[in-house]
């Protein structure tokens, strides 16, 4: 009955980006949004570009795509299959979404943003679209809350996680309303087109893999709190444990320091038990990063500099 010909992706940071790698070396053609620019680069006003030029509207979805290709240059390997992406921004081109059968929102790590983009796609989405949130653990409930049944009937959580070549794990988290029929396509589509293994989670904060996999980060992060080194923490829960890709700092970085510290938040604001809030407290390193924008990979330093 469903089927998946096109999708629309919004948002092209680390996970929309490697999102729309994922499906088109499937063959699946995907439409990539982002915001346009509030404000102009130096390098633009030297040029003398306004916030109306091209150039400038579709830079931060160009951007996205590119830091995406650099960080993970054999997920768009395939020349003709990165030609299956079309670029777009969210206040020119929200008409490409009018036929695609999946959305998948990966914007920001904020409720509110999710909530207000959600008002914004509906009028362009086909009856039939299935919508999906890619959120690490906001719950998908209170995302679409304010949103009529229809779209609650065809929207679920698709949680990839990062990056999505080549990590196996879809988290699939059904809301209250979400249509049976939906959540059994969107697990098989997931495991036969994707190759993913599918774990069904409920709608309780950070859903399962973060919640187990934040707590850990967050834990073993708070060693510096008592005067270990980075590289020391690194080595002990990485290669030195045969875990080449688990290296807990160096983790943090491929993250964005900024989704790791919403997502740490996500736990701490729903949870009563102290115990459980003092798991997932930030320590104020992490928050004096993000306020420095040392996000990690993403700005191009964090716990380590990206060459
Ligand atoms: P990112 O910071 O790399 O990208 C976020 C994108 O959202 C940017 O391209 C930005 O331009 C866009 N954006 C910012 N404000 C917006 C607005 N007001 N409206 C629409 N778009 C806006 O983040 P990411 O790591 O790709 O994360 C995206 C989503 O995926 C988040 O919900 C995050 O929790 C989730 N996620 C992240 C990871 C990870 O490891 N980074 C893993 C799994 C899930």
């Amino acid at each position: 009955m469903y089927k998946i010909n096109k999708v629309g992706v919004i948002g092209s940071g680390i996970m929309g980006s490697g999102i729309a790698a994922l499906l088109t070396n499937t063959g699946i053609p995907v439409v990539l949004l982002d915001i346009v620019p509030f404000n102009l680069t130096p390098e633009e006003e030297k040029k003398g570009l306004t916030l109306e030029s091209p150039e400038v509207r579709y830079r931060i979805v160009r951007g996205g795509l590119e830091a995406a290709k650099k960080a993970s240059p054999a997920a768009f390997a395939v020349p003709e299959n990165a030609e299956l992406i079309t670029i777009g921004n969210l206040e020119d081109d929200l008409h490409l979404l009018k036929d695609c059968d999946w959305v998948v929102e990966v914007v920001v790590e904020n409720l509110e943003v999710k909530k207000n983009l959600f008002t914004k796609i509906a009028p362009y989405l086909k009856p039939s679209a299935i919508i999906s949130t890619n959120t690490s653990g906001i719950s998908v409930n209170k995302m679409t809350e304010h949103m009529p049944l229809e779209f609650r009937q065809h929207f679920l959580g698709t949680h990839f996680f990062n990056p999505p070549r080549y990590m196996k794990l879809l988290e699939i988290i059904p809301g209250n309303d979400t249509k049976p029929e939906i959540v059994d396509f969107m697990a098989k589509f997931g495991e036969r087109v994707l190759g993913k293994g599918i774990v069904f989670a409920k709608d309780t904060p950070n859903f399962i893999g973060n919640r187990i996999g934040v707590y850990g980060i967050l834990e073993t992060m708070k060693a510096l709190e008592k005067g270990y080194p980075v590289e020391a923490v690194d080595a002990l829960t990485g290669p030195v444990l045969g875990r080449p890709n688990s290296a807990t700092f160096r983790t943090a970085d491929l993250v964005g320091l900024d989704t790791l510290v919403h997502v740490a938040k996500n736990v701490y604001d729903n949870v009563t038990d102290p115990r459980e809030k003092e798991l997932f407290r930030v320590p104020e390193f992490l928050e004096k990063m993000v306020a420095n924008k040392l996000l990690g990979d993403k700005t191009g330093s964090g716990f380590y500099k990206k060459v």
